[in-house]
């Protein structure tokens, strides 16, 4: 008789499928034409009908299956009850099949907490650049990322008709990431990918103080995480507030498990408790290899800009 699969193991193999049910949502407000567009701060902080309908998804869904684990998703949303057909019951069958590492096999839903961006990019999503739009859910443990589920819902869509729409990588701290090919930049080439719709002078003024040999300003954490993971950029270097905890809970799993590090721009690692601040007020600073060479060249005037 096998054991039941490890508690981390069913949350992740179901937020895969829950993931994908999401990423149906996307194309399908998308393909409707009425985003339903809100403004929550201001003009660059948007809402679609695709952000509440996901968010709704995904969390009565692993609510449902998981009644214990705490979920916090971005959007302000009434409590009403989630109709049917936005409920998904799945799970991923291979990652069942896995072996959770040891250290978390014992974890018990009450001490989980699940951060969820329902649509990473909205600004974007808005403005037709489909692919830096991800679905993000990262599952926290003892206030650190553990695992993580991105969702890239347009991957491939330059493909054009015929080509298989959307993507689901996922990952485990101490098993790793799939769902991609992990690919590094060349030796030597300093490529920083950064904001498309959020940035300021001190997030400009930090990037021409790192002297890169190109900048890719694109919306998305999610999308900017997996540039990192797939060769396209060295570091994501962000030198401002308005990134919060659901924007990088699944990414920094994600990053972490391929042996990369994401911090704030000081150096600090983020914590995902259950009664942390959302806001990452001290920007982000990420990279799948030598992180400590973007680090160490971090002035210290930009520092001192950015309390944590
Ligand atoms: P970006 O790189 O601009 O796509 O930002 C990454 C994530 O942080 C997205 O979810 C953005 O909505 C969020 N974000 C970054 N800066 C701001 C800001 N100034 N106001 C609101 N959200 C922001
Ligand atoms: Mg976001
Ligand atoms: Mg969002």
């Amino acid at each position: 008789n096998m054991a039941s699969p490890a508690l981390l193991m069913r949350v992740v193999a179901s937020a895969y499928s829950v993931s994908e049910k999401a990423a149906t949502i996307v194309r399908s407000v998308m393909a409707a034409g009425d985003l339903g567009i809100v403004e929550k701060t201001g003009a660059n902080d948007l809402q679609t009908k695709a952000d509440r309908l996901v968010q709704m998804s995904i969390c009565a869904s692993l609510a449902r299956k998981f009644p214990k684990v705490t979920i916090i998703g971005e959007e302000e949303l009434p409590s009403d009850e989630v109709t049917d057909e936005l409920i998904e019951d799945g799970h991923c069958e291979e990652i069942l099949k896995k072996t959770c590492p040891a250290q978390y096999t014992g974890i018990k839903e009450e001490e989980l907490v699940i951060w969820v961006d329902p649509l990473d990019g909205t600004k974007e999503y808005t403005e037709g650049l489909l692919d830096h739009v991800t679905v993000l859910i990262g599952i926290a443990y003892k206030g650190k990322a553990i695992a993580g589920v991105i969702n890239q819902p347009y991957y491939n869509y330059e493909a054009g008709a015929g080509a298989v729409l959307g993507r689901t990588i996922w990952g485990v701290l101490g098993m790793g990431a799939f769902g991609f090919q992990l690919t590094e930049v060349p030796a030597g080439k300093h490529i920083i990918i950064t904001t498309r719709s959020h940035s300021n002078t001190l997030v400009n003024d930090c990037i021409s103080a790192l002297n890169p040999d190109s900048v890719i300003r694109v919306g998305g954490a999610g999308n900017k995480i997996i540039q990192l993971i797939e060769g396209k950029a060295s570091a994501y270097v962000f030198a401002s507030p308005g990134c919060k905890k659901w924007d990088t809970c699944a990414p920094e799993a994600i990053l972490h498990a391929v042996g990369g590090k994401i911090t704030d721009i000081h150096g600090n690692s983020f914590q995902y408790s259950k009664d942390v601040k959302h806001m990452n007020s001290a920007g982000v600073l990420a990279a799948l290899r030598n992180y400590d060479y973007y680090a160490s060249r971090i002035p210290n005037t930009v520092k001192q800009s950015l309390v944590p």
